[in-house]
């Protein structure tokens, strides 16, 4: 089956925007077996838009297009969709007491411009916007629109990511599934992992996965700063069993450094486990500025197991706020073994959780030693039964110097509570 993406927007044209729906699109696709055979990007105009789709229609059985749905004059594409295949705009009941309801818990008025989301191409099923105001839209269109000889089918998705993707996994892949229901099955399964390079993790599984690659297995890596996902795949009858069989080798290999499967995140695992232990944690920062406590405040149910934590960037305030003694900063430095930990005891004890990580390091790209090279960092987990430090090297930009170095904290305290 040919399924296209189209993603609209002038902002992907100009530079402005990173073209991620077409990245995440096709993940989604390709996880539950389906293989997007184009993918394009045009302006918000009518004329490209309708070029694309008519392009499009002429190969696909599935067409998906993104953005453009919008109140705004650059939002054209259900517009240009109508006018393309010939069905005029109805005004769907549905959707405006759904945005009249949306304009009421936020306690304002929609202006008309908003109830333009609420005209339909005659024929089109509405499917509901969870978090945005536009709604998506999917329409079966026959040979005599422009469809392909069995027909095509158009479904239209809004530009916002944050809406976007929960419409896409709650109303677009189960009709997927269920109106072109796989030949074979397909199975997919990611696992997670932190703290082994690609490489290695390639070195540690290939060996033992090689009977089941030449039973049909496909492996997948997918490496980003600190992780490292593993992908396996498998078609026809034996899929289940094949992957099942090399999950459970993968486990077996590199098991303590798997923290999730599928989308999870080290966070929301680490939140997990400390929220089954009733256990709580607080953080003192100061190379990471921050990254730390975000990331465990990105997961719901945070508040939980996440008191707080203190950001001090500044020797005074590691002093005046965690307790690090003067001599300790004077003696070591504010990057060391020493502060470390004296910053991670004090955020526990001035906060009386059950864990506190503390980070301190040097981001670069100045301020590095011969002792204590750029990306230096060193990461402090103290809990009642002691503080343990460790010493990590992530010369890296500073943005993934965070990202990695709250990876590193993270995985830590996710070790210690497995222990
Ligand atoms: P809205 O109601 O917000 O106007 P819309 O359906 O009209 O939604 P667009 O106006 O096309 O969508 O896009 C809204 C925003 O969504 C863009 O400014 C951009 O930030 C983001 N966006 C759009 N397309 C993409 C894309 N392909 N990849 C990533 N982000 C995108
Ligand atoms: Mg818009």
């Amino acid at each position: 089956m040919n399924i296209e993406i189209i993603n609209t927007g002038n902002e992907l044209m100009l530079g402005r925007v990173l073209n991620t729906h077409q990245q995440w699109l096709c993940r989604q696709f390709a996880d539950a077996g389906y293989v997007v055979t184009r993918q394009v990007a045009v302006a918000d105009t009518a004329v490209a838009i309708q070029q694309a789709v008519r392009e499009a229609l002429t190969r696909a059985r599935l067409i998906v297009s993104t953005g453009g749905l919008g109140p705004t004059s650059d939002d054209l594409t259900r517009d240009a969709i109508a006018e393309l295949v010939g069905r005029p705009l109805r005004e769907d009941p549905t959707i405006v007491a759904a945005l009249e309801a949306w304009y009421a818990a936020r306690q304002r008025t929609p202006s008309p411009a908003v109830m333009l989301q609420a005209q339909v191409p005659e024929g089109a099923t509405v499917l509901p916007n969870a978090n945005g105001t536009a709604p998506g839209l999917l329409m079966e269109v026959r040979a005599k629109e422009g469809g392909g000889a069995e027909s095509s089918w158009l479904i239209m998705l809004p530009g916002p990511p944050r809406e976007l993707r929960p419409m896409f996994a709650a109303h677009v892949l189960p009709w997927v599934k269920a109106t072109f229901p796989l030949a074979a099955p397909f199975v997919c399964r990611t696992l997670r992992s932190t703290g082994v390079p690609e490489s290695t993790m390639q070195q540690q599984i290939a060996g033992p996965l090689a009977a089941l690659v030449a039973r049909g297995l496909e492996i997948g890596y997918c490496a980003r700063p600190g992780e490292v996902d593993v992908r396996l795949v498998a078609r026809g009858p034996e899929a289940p069993a094949l992957v099942a069989e090399a999950e459970a080798i993968v486990r077996r290999e590199v098991g303590r450094n798997l923290y999730g499967v599928e989308g999870e995140s080290l966070e929301a695992a680490v939140v997990r486990e400390l929220a089954g232990r009733r256990q709580s944690l607080a953080v003192a920062e100061s190379c990471t500025g921050g990254r730390i406590a975000n990331r465990v405040t990105d997961v719901p149910g945070a508040s939980e197991v996440f008191w707080g934590g203190f950001i001090t960037y500044s020797n005074a305030l590691k002093e005046r706020l965690l307790g690090v003694r003067a001599e300790t900063l004077a003696a070591h430095g504010a990057v060391s073994e020493a502060t470390a930990r004296e910053m991670a005891e004090g955020a526990r004890a001035r906060t009386g959780a059950d864990y506190a990580l503390a980070a301190t390091g040097i981001a670069g790209p100045g301020g590095g030693t011969p002792d204590k090279p750029v990306g230096t960092v060193f990461i402090a987990l103290a809990n009642a039964g002691g503080t343990r430090v460790v010493r990590m090297l992530n010369a890296f930009d500073r943005d993934t110097f965070k990202q990695v170095t709250s990876q590193q904290a993270l995985e830590l305290l996710r070790q210690r509570l497995l222990e």
